[in-house]
């Protein structure tokens, strides 16, 4: 029996499944707690739209509304969380949290998948840089996003793909490491990089976070059902935490979103 906080569904537009078909999904392979943690809208500048990457504000109703009634639906077989994950872009994060904490939302996850933001010149952190102010640029955007206080853990902190030498990689996923658990904010060996067999999850950065002491736990990031019942991937997942002697938790303390919002 597991948890898992980290589930997309069709509504991201690149993932495939819908949320029933998760939580039966979930409930075949004896998962206790399974929260959905779809790509967040965002309020972009006008104009801009994510086509493949995330639902529209308009489509935050439907989502939440169905997850509701599919929480009361299976109350007696899987507990039902309802989340997002969320990217910390300086200039939309204040307006898209206040915009979401109108939904009663159970919880949030920072995936920071961009530098600065995707809507202008789009750094994506998995393009691969070698000079270290982009490595650090990255470390910066995911202390700010933790230091705001509303995420539950940070997924794949390690999708920053760096070329570059390795004093640096320590040097700033060390400080990304050490700020983690001063704000205690586990961090995710993410399972759909597993199974993409990519750059992340590493044992450079794991290691590091071994030295440091953080909490860690596993996040199948799931981007299809079929991946709940992946023992191969989890077990090579475990396996990447065993090698540098970190005991993944199964259930993180569940932040509440919103408590340190100013309105
Ligand atoms: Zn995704
Ligand atoms: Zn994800």
């Amino acid at each position: 029996m597991f948890s898992n906080l980290h589930t997309h569904t069709t509504r991201c537009r690149h993932a495939f499944g819908t949320e029933r078909e998760y939580i039966e999904a979930a409930i075949a392979q004896g998962i206790r707690v399974l929260g959905f943690s779809d790509h967040a809208p965002m309020l972009f500048p006008e104009g801009y739209y994510s086509k493949r990457v995330r639902m529209l504000p308009e489509e935050m109703d439907v989502y939440v509304s169905t997850l509701q009634a599919l929480r009361d639906e299976y109350k007696n077989e899987i507990r039902i969380l309802i989340g997002l994950e969320l990217e910390y872009y300086p200039e939309l994060f204040d307006r898209t949290l206040k915009f979401l904490s109108g939904y009663p939302l159970d919880y949030l996850i920072l995936g920071q998948h961009y530098l600065d933001n995707e809507y202008e010149a789009p750094n994506h952190t998995m393009l691969g840089f070698s000079e270290r102010k982009y490595l650090q640029r990255y470390v910066d955007q995911c202390i700010a996003g933790m230091e705001a206080g509303c995420f539950t853990f940070l997924a794949h902190p390690d999708c920053f793909l760096f070329k570059g030498a390795d004093r640096d990689y320590e040097e700033e996923m060390e400080r990304l490491c050490r700020r983690a658990v001063e704000l205690d904010v586990p961090l995710e060996i993410n399972m759909y990089g597993v199974i993409k067999g990519g750059h992340y999850p590493n044992d450079r950065f794991w290691e590091i976070a071994s030295r440091v002491g953080n909490t860690v736990l596993i996040g199948l990031d799931a981007h299809r059902t079929e991946m709940l019942s992946n023992l191969e991937a989890r077990a090579a997942a475990y396996a990447m935490a065993e090698r540098h002697g970190l005991v993944p938790i199964d259930l993180p303390e569940i932040r509440v979103p919103f408590k340190t919002l100013s309105v």
